[in-house]
């Protein structure tokens, strides 16, 4: 079985995310996404929260698992029996900081990381976005899946 693992925050899921998770389906049998508790950030959103927008976005998706995790991403992949890594590439920004990270997977671990280059449609798109939006009470819902709803909270 060749199970993928989706980390990050997902404070909230966005459009790209969304698009990342589609794609790596078809990539994998499984793919987990797994929300990373860190204690020291601030989130604007529960961790039920977040995992509850992501099962509902992917609720007939049988081949999507939602969890969270502590700890290093290897330690969970092997914790779980994933062989890769899934992530998003948005600009190089992005290239840089999770070249670093995968190298250091890649010596930690023999997890392979697999990268996808987001869609242009939503390339723009960052959770940190998404929440500015939020505050300044913009109309968010352009951003995000539907199972996003402040209403339903
Ligand atoms: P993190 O806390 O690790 O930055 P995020 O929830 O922001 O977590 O992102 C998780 C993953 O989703 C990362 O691989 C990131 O590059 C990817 N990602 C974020 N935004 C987008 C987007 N708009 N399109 C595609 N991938 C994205």
């Amino acid at each position: 079985m060749r199970r993928a693992i989706f980390p990050g925050s997902f404070d909230p899921i966005t459009l790209g995310h969304y698009d990342i998770i589609k794609r790596g389906v078809k990539l994998f049998d499984e793919v987990v996404v797994a929300i990373g508790v860190n204690s020291e950030k601030k989130y604007m959103f529960d961790l039920e929260v977040r995992k509850q927008f992501i099962e509902e976005a992917f609720k007939k998706e049988p081949k999507v698992k939602v969890v969270t995790y502590e700890g290093l991403t290897v330690d969970f992949c092997k914790e779980i029996d994933a062989q890769f890594i899934l992530r998003g590439l948005r600009n190089p920004a992005d290239f840089e900081f999770e070249k670093a990270i995968a190298h250091t997977n890649r010596k930690l671990s023999k997890i392979e990381t697999v990268f996808l280059l987001t869609a242009a449609r939503t390339s723009f798109i960052s959770s940190s976005i998404v929440r500015d939006v939020i505050r300044n009470k913009g109309d968010y819902k352009v951003l995000v899946p539907k199972s996003v709803n402040l209403n339903s909270l």
